[in-house]
């Protein structure tokens, strides 16, 4: 009897480095590349453009190898049950993902599949080390981050490169072809097509190419010219200086393990370069993924548990003036229309404008979560929770709940000559390197430049002072239980 193994991708979007493709090839006749697409489930609008690029650069390699990706659209259940049917494999295999909608479709493939008797086989290889191979003295997952990445780094020798390739025999593709499906089962869902279509879309497009081929040409161009500075320059958000690899990171259109091998590699080649500011932002993510492989309802909820009970405000005019980057303090304006029109944002200024929301505005960090969740393209449910509860201070290894950024002090630091706000926040370029991170404490200058602060600028949505004061005194408050 002929055996076919149906290989479920969920966000591993690549072509190499996949177990669970390269095993299914090797031990079948027949593979289904299958990808379901729940309108219901999708994480958020901007993560929606990449996954139909990504969806459509991955379906381009396997035609050009005789080969197809297989897509199934509408209620997951439902057209998981059908793909059983319709593909009759004898079973399933998956790489394991952490958060929703992930968790919640692989709880659902396991009952199905057990109810019908098919193999439902997971593999662990979007970890680096299978969840309960890291952990501490006692047995317990790592809950802060420096000893977590002590024992990883301990344990990275005994690492094992995936096999870069999944086919040893090119002819072997052909068993990822399917020509009896109907032809549905080969187009790009409608719901997918439609959102690739906005301008919006498009204008997001114009920054990024999402693809395999791509996530390894921007890995190849940030190891050999940014990655021996990283530690210097990734802090200032005007320089290219970081890998941008995140959106390429959460569609697995690159995996993380490879890219380890790839950074060793290239570290040996080039022994006076300091690679471990990098590798350690890598297991940042990794870290992240194990708290919500240990802790899921950390995507909700506080890690802290005192925090349930902060009392947030929740302003809608203060949450509307953050996401459309009009609060009046302008690095944070900067960072929130440059994820606007761009779907990204760097690093240090998610973390100014994440604590001017949940500190200064006092809007509950779940706000912030959801805005990112469907603005940012990389947006990823551990990555997103980890770095709003990190901000907010009721995370694990979290900042802690006394330190606000202050962002005028962020401004001037890291954007000294103010050129980042410059470029996304144009109406203020003409002001000075000193006024330009803060305005209103330069009246004359803006009415000398022309600038009507409240009419072409808005004033500051918060006192910085005040907000300050306020948000020490409710967090005193929840630590002595009021
Ligand atoms: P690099 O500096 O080149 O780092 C390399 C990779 O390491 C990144 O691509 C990312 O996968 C990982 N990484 C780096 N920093 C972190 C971090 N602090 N936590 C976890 N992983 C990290 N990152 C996301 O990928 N998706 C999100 O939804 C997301 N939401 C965030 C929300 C907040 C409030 C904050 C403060 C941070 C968030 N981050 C998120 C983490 C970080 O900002 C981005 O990963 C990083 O800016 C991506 O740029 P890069 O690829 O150039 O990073």
């Amino acid at each position: 009897m002929e055996k076919t193994t149906l290989v479920w991708l969920q966000r591993e979007l690549r072509l190499s480095h996949l177990p669970a493709l390269q095993d299914a090839i090797a031990q079948s006749d027949k593979v289904a590349l299958v990808y379901f697409h729940d309108p219901q489930r999708t994480l958020g609008q901007a993560n929606s453009v990449w996954l139909a690029h990504s969806l459509l650069r991955l379906q381009a390699s396997l035609r050009h190898k005789g080969a197809e990706l297989l897509l199934y659209s509408g209620d997951f259940a439902q057209q998981f049950a059908l793909a059983l049917q319709e593909i009759e494999p004898q079973q399933v295999f998956y790489s394991v993902q952490v958060g929703q909608p992930f968790t919640e479709m692989q709880n659902l493939a396991l009952q199905m599949c057990k109810k019908r008797q098919v193999a439902l086989q997971p593999f662990y290889s979007e970890f680096w080390f299978t969840p309960g191979e890291v952990v501490n003295k006692q047995g317990n997952p790592y809950v802060v981050f420096t000893p977590f990445y002590k024992a990883v780094v301990d344990k990275l020798p005994a690492l094992q490169p995936l096999d870069e390739r999944v086919v040893t025999r090119d002819e072997d593709w052909l068993k990822l072809h399917w020509p009896q499906l109907p032809a549905e089962r080969f187009e790009l869902p409608l719901s997918l097509r439609e959102i690739q279509n906005r301008p919006w879309a498009q204008k997001l497009l114009q920054y990024w190419q999402p693809g395999e081929d791509a996530a390894w040409q921007q890995l190849q161009r940030f190891i050999t010219q940014n990655l021996s500075d990283y530690d210097h320059d990734r802090d200032f958000p005007l320089l290219d200086a970081t890998s941008r690899l995140s959106a390429y990171l959460h569609f697995g259109e690159i995996s993380a393990q490879a890219i380890y091998f790839e950074l060793i590699a290239y570290a040996e080649e080039n022994p006076q370069l300091n690679a471990q500011p990098w590798l350690r932002q890598l297991l940042w993510r990794e870290f992240a993924r194990l708290m919500l492989w240990f802790f899921p309802n950390t995507e909700t909820e506080p890690f802290q548990q005192k925090f349930a009970d902060m009392r947030w405000q929740d302003n809608a005019e203060s949450l509307s003036a953050w996401q459309s980057g009009q609060t009046g303090i302008p690095i944070i304006d900067a960072g929130m229309r440059e994820l606007w029109e761009t779907g990204y944002m760097h690093n240090r200024v998610r973390m100014l404008v994440a604590s001017l929301l949940t500190k200064d505005l006092n809007v509950n960090w779940r706000h912030g979560q959801a805005w990112f969740a469907n603005t940012l393209l990389d947006a990823d449910p551990a990555n997103n929770a980890m770095g709003w509860q990190w901000v907010a201070g009721c995370g694990v290894d979290a900042a802690p709940y006394y330190r606000l950024f202050n962002p005028l002090r962020q401004s001037e630091k890291f954007d000294a000559q103010g050129d980042y706000i410059r470029k996304w926040v144009p109406e203020l370029r003409t002001l000075s390197s000193k006024a330009i991170h803060a305005p209103w404490l330069y009246p004359q200058e803006c009415v000398l430049k022309g600038i009507n602060l409240g009419k072409h600028y808005p004033y500051p949505v918060v006192d910085l002072k005040r907000s300050r004061a306020q948000h020490l005194l409710r967090v005193d408050k929840l630590k002595r239980g009021g």
